[in-house]
């Protein structure tokens, strides 16, 4: 026997009809590339987003035809997310930080019809558009008069002029829930890049689950600032999520420097936050010297690599902000584990409570967890024994877009290539990538908790620990640490400090002290460029 509930499918125009017709007074804050501030309310971007569909069924898009985007956080961007895959196209989020030959890889492989791009990105787009022949027309988001002449690119037209002329009406279509809405190609480190090709229906359930009160726990007297970008997993799916629970949002386009930031936060009354470590580590470092204090921000999600505990705390104890520690990743849509205390754990001392914190958190309902041995033996959640992490869920890949690498399933399991340990009450704790994880004397050291103990030194900026050779253990970690500007702290100074912090026999055998460490281009340490950067590099121990 069915059930008798109306079959409404799970389409993300439904979230941009619901944010107008309950949140459509609620401000959508930009700054904008020209630096100026543009406000306007979630009624304007739905109005506009019915302009988005409305052009690009004047460009006779086909169904689930690919429109691209090399956008800051802003509200055109915006528009673009619900106008292009509210009218059954597919929003192709393409990151700008990636190397031109790898972009225009991408949009050829996407197929991409369109693509939009903030002026910022017009040099790139200068570069890459002769070796993407898929892209018929080009879209720059600014208004006409800002259109460059003689830019050499073919087809291009402001986005204002594209969407101005468009009605502001537009019915949007109902289809299947399981059609494709947007993708986003992954980093590739290995082979080329590929894509994950996301569902409306994995969009919505992610963007219920994300607002959940254990999860992001996003209501509608937030104002929510996304550092995190549009342009990669989108923007941890905050637009929609925002847009279900009609949220203030404040977006702060291409100015990320922590002065920037601050700024937007104070004069918006941002009350929530969301971005990686080192966005965060440059606001910190913003305040720090001047004694600043947020007014108004009280909690903020920090993901993407995992968040020291040194953070979390200065976050906690001199700002009164609430971490979310956060993981997952864009096979995940992104997100897998958020970290909240329960009920039973509120009693806990501030120091008990602090273990917990520094976990990249519990389950979020719709993704399953294990943990796997060398065999694919299931392994204990005792909180220490380490393994390989596999997920499922309807907001995690089956495949990879045109069956790209083939499949990626282990009996219907997704295999993160992270390494992680589970407690008993479910809280997962990333200890490293598979691939960077430290094999000593055949016991694993985890590098996150080497660079973790390294950042809390008041000295350090960065840490990456990687493992080098060594003829007895196999391997042994050294740490590579960035210095803060005008700190000083030596060798000896740094290896003292692990002393009680960890087993000694996981204290790095060194420390390199390098002036920047190698960043991949959504943000996270490029450990196999550190290994090329010290490949003439040899253990003093060795
Ligand atoms: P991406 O697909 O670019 O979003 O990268 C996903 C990867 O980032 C994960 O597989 C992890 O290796 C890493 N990652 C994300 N969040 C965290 C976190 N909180 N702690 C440790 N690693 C993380």
């Amino acid at each position: 026997m069915l059930g008798l509930m109306q079959d409404q499918p799970l389409l993300i125009s439904s979230l941009i009809e619901f944010a107008e017709r309950h949140h459509g007074d609620a401000e959508i804050v930009s700054r904008r590339v020209e630096g100026d501030i543009h406000r306007y309310t979630w009624a304007d971007v739905a109005k506009r987003s019915r302009q988005v569909a409305n052009a690009l069924g004047a460009s006779n898009l086909l169904f689930s035809d690919r429109v691209a985007t090399l956008a800051w956080n802003g509200y055109r961007h915006l528009e673009l997310y619900f106008g292009v895959s509210g009218s059954g196209h597919v929003l192709h989020t393409i990151n700008p930080r990636l190397h031109p030959d790898q972009i225009a890889w991408i949009a050829t492989h996407a197929e991409d019809q369109v693509l939009c791009f903030d002026l910022t990105f017009l040099p790139l787009v200068q570069a890459i558009h002769a070796r993407s022949p898929s892209i018929k027309q080009y879209v720059a988001l600014c208004d006409a008069d800002r259109l460059p002449a003689d830019s050499g690119i073919p087809n291009l037209v402001a986005y204002e002029s594209w969407i101005g002329g468009q009605p502001t009406t537009y019915e949007w279509p109902k289809f299947d829930e399981n059609s494709a809405s947007s993708m986003c190609y992954t980093s590739g480190t290995t082979g080329n890049p590929k894509a994950a090709l996301y569902s409306h229906r994995s969009t919505i359930l992610h963007a219920y689950a994300a607002a959940l009160p254990d999860v992001m726990c996003l209501s509608a007297r937030d104002c929510v600032l996304p550092v995190v970008p549009m342009f990669h997993v989108n923007a941890w799916g905050i637009p929609y999520s925002a847009a279900l629970t009609g949220c203030k949002l404040v977006f702060p386009g291409p100015a990320m420097d922590g002065k920037s930031i601050y700024e937007l936060m104070e004069s918006e009354k941002v009350s929530y936050a969301a971005g990686v470590p080192t966005v965060w580590q440059m606001l910190l470092g913003h305040m720090k010297p001047d004694n600043l204090r947020f007014s108004t921000l009280k909690r903020t999600v920090i993901g993407g690599s995992a968040c020291p505990p040194a953070m979390i705390n200065a976050f906690r104890e001199d700002y009164g902000v609430e971490v979310l520690h956060a993981w997952g990743m864009t096979e995940m849509s992104p997100l897998g584990t958020l970290c909240t205390l329960k009920n039973k754990h509120l009693a806990m001392s501030p120091e008990e409570q602090m273990k917990i914190r520094m976990k990249q958190g519990r389950a979020i309902f719709g993704v399953d967890f294990k943990i796997t041995g060398d065999n694919g033996e299931p392994l204990p959640w005792d909180g220490k024994t380490p393994g390989d992490l596999l997920v499922k869920g309807p907001w995690v890949v089956r495949e990879y877009f045109k069956g790209e690498g083939g499949d990626p399933l282990i009996n219907g399991w997704f295999p993160t290539g992270d390494v992680a340990s589970i407690d008993a009450d479910g809280y997962v704790q990333i200890t490293d990538r598979s691939k960077d994880v430290i094999k000593s004397g055949g016991e694993w050291i985890s590098s996150i908790d080497i660079e973790n103990i390294a950042v809390a030194h008041p000295a350090v900026a960065m840490a990456a620990c990687i493992g080098m050779r060594h003829p007895k253990w196999d391997e042994r970690p050294i740490v590579a640490v960035v210095k803060k500007p005008g700190a000083e702290v030596t060798r000896e100074e740094l290896l003292k400090f692990y002393e009680g912090k960890t087993a000694k026999w996981q204290v790095p055998d060194d420390v390199v002290f390098v002036d920047a460490i190698p960043l991949g281009a959504t943000g996270k340490m490029l450990k196999t460029r550190l290994r090329e950067m010290l490949k003439d590099y040899s253990l003093p121990s060795a």
